[in-house]
């Protein structure tokens, strides 16, 4: 098997794994209950809590566990809302978000939330002079993705982050960062909020976190026990501390763990320059864990189960949008053809040279089929 498609999960690292059975066998007990059991797993939560925060360079009251970065999207753009309504009804996020944001947007409208949609470049990048225009005295909140999940663009968030200051500087930042951490070196300093999401960064899924500056309050999206508590109910003690163990692990070694996927996303390009009918559509301002091309006359559906029949996994685009246009790709190039033909071939650092020249050799035998039958 080759798989490809590290942008739409993660394996699970074997001793990341270890973790987790061993925290469910012997830590047990409610890490909220008094006895011994309790403070055995409470001292353990802790001890997650402490390493996450020294990860992440934050304090251990400025984040949350969430059960993904869906939810952490979720309690980071609807907790904001509610909180500073009445500073204005705006909220702007950028044309190359994930699906959960816009999903989220559509419910903020529904409750009289007003939303900017940002333009990107050719390239990929937010479109200073329209994120400029829509920043004004009633946005409250911007949400911009540090890294977009169907072709890999990176966007200059400390840039961002200035622009929209200047504009109204009690506008808050949120960055969904789940497909950064872990790849590139990329800092939650430089938002208000950040959202990760542990299955992205060889952790278990059904959990994340999102990253909350101490001088914001969000308003809850649960209620539980205790007052203002975000994720109230007993905390998913082996799922905690499997992302900081994760977390720690991702955040190792970074610029070797990238040079290595970059001459993996050289090669293929380099390869699929052969081909004058497909682009590219990653820019220079993609990070070269995702490589998005669009093969143009071929259905990507097709290509990828064709693909599928040698034991090779690519996807189309996001995982949580297949089948459907890439809307990335289309607001980058405004090209109809381009954006239904996309493919995302998403690396890592553990891919193994072997599994590139099988891969290569596998698109060449079916693009060349394909490619003739039309
Ligand atoms: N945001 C981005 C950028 C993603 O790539 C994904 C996963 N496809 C999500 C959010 C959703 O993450 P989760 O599955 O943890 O809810």
């Amino acid at each position: 098997m080759v798989y490809l498609d590290y942008s739409s999960t993660t394996p699970v690292l074997p001793e990341v794994l270890d973790s987790y059975n061993k925290v469910t066998e012997e830590y047990f007990g409610n890490p909220n209950s008094l006895h011994s059991l309790g403070i055995k797993s409470r001292e353990l939560l802790d001890s997650a809590t402490k390493q996450i925060a020294e990860l992440l360079n934050i304090k251990e009251t400025e984040f949350v566990m969430t059960s993904g970065a869906t939810e952490a999207n979720n309690m980071a753009l609807i907790g904001t809302a509610l909180t500073y309504k009445r500073y204005g009804n705006r909220i702007a996020v950028s044309k190359m978000e994930h699906p959960s944001i816009y999903g989220i947007c559509k419910y903020l409208e529904y409750i009289g939330f007003t939303i900017d949609l940002i333009d990107v470049t050719e390239e990929g990048v937010i479109d200073f002079d329209d994120l400029r225009r829509k920043v004004t005295k009633d946005t409250i909140l911007v949400s911009v993705c540090a890294v977009n999940s169907e072709t890999g663009a990176r966007q200059p968030l400390k840039t961002v982050r200035q622009v929209i200051r200047k504009n109204n500087e009690n506008c808050i930042l949120h960055s969904d960062m789940t497909q950064a951490i872990g790849k590139v070196n990329i800092s939650v300093n430089d938002v208000d909020l950040a959202s990760m999401s542990g299955h992205k960064i060889y952790g278990p899924k059904g959990v994340g976190l999102l990253y909350k500056n101490k001088n914001l309050v969000l308003t809850p999206l649960l209620y539980g026990n205790h007052d203002g508590e975000l994720k109230p109910g007993t905390p998913a003690l082996p799922l905690i501390v499997s992302f900081a163990k994760a977390l720690r692990l991702a955040l190792k070694d970074l610029p070797k763990k990238e040079e290595v996927v970059r001459k993996y996303n050289e090669k293929i390009v380099a390869h699929l320059s052969n081909y004058p009918n497909i682009k590219i559509n990653s820019s220079k301002y993609c990070i070269p864990h995702i490589l998005n091309i669009s093969l143009m006359n071929i259905k990507p559906e097709t290509f990828i189960h064709a693909l599928e029949t040698d034991e090779i996994y690519v996807s189309s685009n996001t995982a949580c949008a297949s089948g459907e246009p890439s809307k990335s790709v289309m607001n980058m190039y405004k090209d109809e053809t381009r954006s239904k033909t996309t493919i995302r071939i998403s690396l890592s650092h553990i891919t193994l040279p072997s599994e590139i020249s099988e891969f290569l050799e596998s698109f060449d035998k079916h693009y060349n089929e394909l490619n003739t039958l039309r």
